[in-house]
């Protein structure tokens, strides 16, 4: 009873704001099994994100039991003469409001916890589905990472290419590309994608792949939620490995470096046995928790102190971060295999830091340090988060105009950099890359601090981040934002480049002809 009176008020509200044409009746006809609701609570958690710097109240939140809730409420979205909108929110782990809508409905993925049988479509309770013969999962587009990982490894399997963070949701991470350690080897997540349900911006459910409905496979892969909800992605899987060795190494010359990191994913085509499964790395000019919260790994009892190294050598350093997966039939020559790996590298001799952790702990090592800051009250801040693709070519000239010249010796947050194989990157995908054969990961992590330190307030880290972004633009680096924001349809040509920008309109007038999806984005506006 109160559930029904919820959802008319809620159609109610739809109807007055935007003045819906659908009546009540024809709404509650749609006879979505989920809930659509403007329970403040709900609609306060879909006007926020993990960015904390844009809060857009969205009319009403639907909390879908099935893909075929997401497909009713697009279609009315699509076929009602005034229209609204409509956002998929994954976890609300975009940094400048990327899921939220001010005059529409958030469609709260994440919520319920559903999982789906494939043949069906609809959400079973039962979670992810794994075919152990054909190496795949089936998951729903608004489940965690983590709960992929830990169904999967009950069949002892796992996807090949993670995110660092585990608490985001498939679809949204699938909507941009997801990428860690492992991508210069198996690629981004989008490249590890066999099938893909997907509702368009004209309420249809449809299944994609390379073979059926392929040009609507490749948009929404890294699409920006641009072309459809995806409320289903097949996900392939590799045997899972039981433990990882875990390496850190220091450097302070960035050549050296860059040299080392590049070789290590030169060697992506090698065996198993003469490559690491994960390169990655990190910029450290100074230390703490909130700066460093990645880097727990240091912990006091390291015999090396990190900070007499940088002292040494003016403050900044780098760090290589290595893992090698193992498992009972490979542990024998483990430690001669890394150490042949190893002696191919320039670090700084005294710098090494091992440890070994099962492969579940490795993967869901910033979950850890999450739990941390929140128990400080350092996770709810707003992040001003600056995500880069930078070429080969051009990484020198970032370090020193940034890493030792901007950013002034005060990070105010973990810097990553690794680099990656652009030929793991399908081209025909939506996701934008550099135009050279490597380009690194330069993600600046930041977190904005209210503690009398003018250094770590938001102004300050955001104008930063447009002085780098300057810089960057100055020097012709041709640089590519990941999980990109712009405020300007020029911007916006500029980052697709051309011929790009004029497919992705294509496949938006295709897809979505009403321009109703994903206005978080702030790329198209909607016709209404
Ligand atoms: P949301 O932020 O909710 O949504 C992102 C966008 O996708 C929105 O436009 C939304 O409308 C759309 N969307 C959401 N679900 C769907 C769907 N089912 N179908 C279509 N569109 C959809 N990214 C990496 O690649 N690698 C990392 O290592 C990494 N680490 C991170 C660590 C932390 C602590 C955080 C906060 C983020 C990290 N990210 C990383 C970024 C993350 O990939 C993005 O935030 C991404 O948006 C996924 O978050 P989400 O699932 O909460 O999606």
């Amino acid at each position: 009873m109160a559930s029904r009176f919820l959802l008319t008020f809620a159609i109610c509200r739809l109807i007055v704001t935007v003045g819906l044409t659908l009546k009540p009746t024809e709404l509650l006809r749609l006879g979505v099994e989920g809930q659509l609701t403007v329970d403040p609570s709900h609609v306060e958690a879909a006007s926020r994100d993990f960015g904390g710097l844009h809060r857009v109240e969205p009319l009403a939140v639907l909390r879908p039991a099935s893909a075929n809730d997401v497909a009713r409420l697009v279609r009315a979205a699509y076929e009602s003469a005034e229209g609204f909108t409509v956002s998929a929110r994954g976890h609300g782990h975009s940094i400048n409001g990327q899921s939220q809508t001010s005059n529409g409905v958030v469609i709260d993925m994440s919520g319920g916890g559903g999982g789906c049988s494939g043949g069906t479509r609809r959400l079973k309770p039962a979670g992810p589905r794994v075919s152990e013969k054909e190496r795949y999962v089936d998951a729903w587009g608004g489940e965690l990472w983590i709960d992929v990982l830990r169904r999967t490894l009950e069949h002892g399997l796992a996807p090949l290419s993670w995110t660092d963070y585990l608490y985001l949701s498939v679809g949204g991470t699938l909507s941009n590309a997801g990428i860690s350690g492992q991508a210069f080897n198996h690629g981004p997540q989008i490249s590890n994608v066999h099938e893909v349900d997907v509702v368009t911006g004209k309420g249809e459910l449809l299944t994609c792949s390379e073979e059926q409905n392929a040009e609507l496979f490749h948009a929404v892969l890294g699409g920006l939620g641009q072309f459809g909800i995806i409320t289903r992605a097949r996900i392939a899987l590799e045997p899972a490995p039981t433990m990882v060795r875990w390496i850190r190494v220091l450097y302070s010359n960035f050549s050296d470096f860059t040299h080392d990191q590049e070789y290590l994913i030169s060697l992506h085509g090698k065996p198993a046995s003469k490559k690491f499964d994960y390169v990655e790395g990190s910029v450290i000019v100074d230390e703490g928790l909130v700066n460093n919260w990645r880097s727990s790994f240091f912990s006091p009892s390291n015999p090396v102190k990190i900070s007499s190294i940088g002292a040494a050598n003016g403050g900044v350093l780098y760090c290589l971060e290595i893992t090698r997966n193992y498992d009972e039939s490979t542990a024998g020559s483990l430690d001669q295999e890394v150490e042949a790996l190893m002696g191919k590298l320039n670090f700084i001799p005294a710098s090494v830091f091992t440890t070994d952790v099962p492969y579940l702990d490795f993967l869901d090592r910033v979950h850890t340090a999450e739990l941390k800051l929140r128990s400080k009250g350092l996770w709810e801040v707003p992040h001003p988060w600056l995500n880069l693709f930078v070429p080969k070519s051009r990484i020198a000239d970032f370090d020193r105009g940034v890493f030792k010249g901007i950013l002034g010796k005060k990070t105010s947050g973990p810097i990553l950099i690794y680099p990656m194989n652009k030929n793991k990157w399908d081209e025909r995908s939506s996701v934008v890359t550099p135009d050279e054969e490597v380009f690194y990961l330069v993600a600046l992590l930041r977190s904005a601090l209210d503690t009398g330190d003018e250094t770590q307030t938001l102004e300050h880290l955001s104008n930063q981040n447009s002085q780098i972004l300057r810089f960057c633009g100055d020097a012709r680096m041709n640089v590519k934002q990941y999980m990109p924001h712009y405020t300007t349809q020029s911007e916006w040509v500029e980052h697709f480049g051309l011929g790009k920008w004029a497919l992705f309109q294509q496949r938006k007038a295709e897809f979505d002809p009403k321009r109703i999806l994903a206005t978080g984005q702030r790329i198209f506006s909607p016709s209404f």
